[in-house]
């Protein structure tokens, strides 16, 4: 077990395209491992390779609602449907918060740590990290997505007073 630092913005990592998974060996499991850690200290439900200053495709996904721990090995968006307008952060960028609008649902393929093929169908907030996850592969970051920055304090305090 180990917690890696993440890298923040601006760093030229988290805009690199990130590259294909050919070894599924120990040294993958380690870091899928890491990433969970992190993610976890990090109070995060997603974070991708690249924010751990490791440009290949590899990103995890945790609602933290008790089901299985999402790992996407080299994933695809095969299809998306609907859509939804909703407040993202990103680990990668302490304190800025913001609309994003991404597809409700989402069907993607990948590969397991053991580089077996699966197909994954997510909706909502679940499908909306899984987005932002396979984004940071491809190094598009959340911020180039924003259609209205949020300031979460005031957001809280309204629904505090609501
Ligand atoms: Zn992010």
């Amino acid at each position: 077990m180990a917690i890696r630092p993440v890298i923040t913005h601006p760093n030229e990592i988290l805009t690199t395209k990130c590259t294909e998974v050919k070894a599924f060996d120990k040294k993958l499991a380690t870091l899928l491992d890491d990433m969970y850690d992190t993610m976890i200290a990090s109070d995060g439900i997603g974070l991708a390779a690249p924010q751990v200053g490791e440009t290949i495709q590899v990103a995890i996904v945790d609602l933290g609602e008790g089901q299985e721990i999402i790992e996407m090995i080299n994933p695809e968006v095969v299809e998306i449907g609907g859509s939804e307008i909703e407040i993202e952060g990103c680990l990668s960028f302490p304190d800025i918060y913001g609309e994003v609008e991404r597809p409700f649902y989402v069907k993607v393929e990948a590969q397991d740590r053991d580089g077996a093929l699966y197909e994954l169908e997510a909706e909502d907030y679940e499908a909306r990290a899984i987005l932002h996850e396979i984004d940071h592969l491809h190094g598009v970051l959340f911020t180039t997505k924003i259609k209205r920055y949020v300031d979460l304090e005031e957001l809280e305090n309204e629904e505090e007073e609501a």
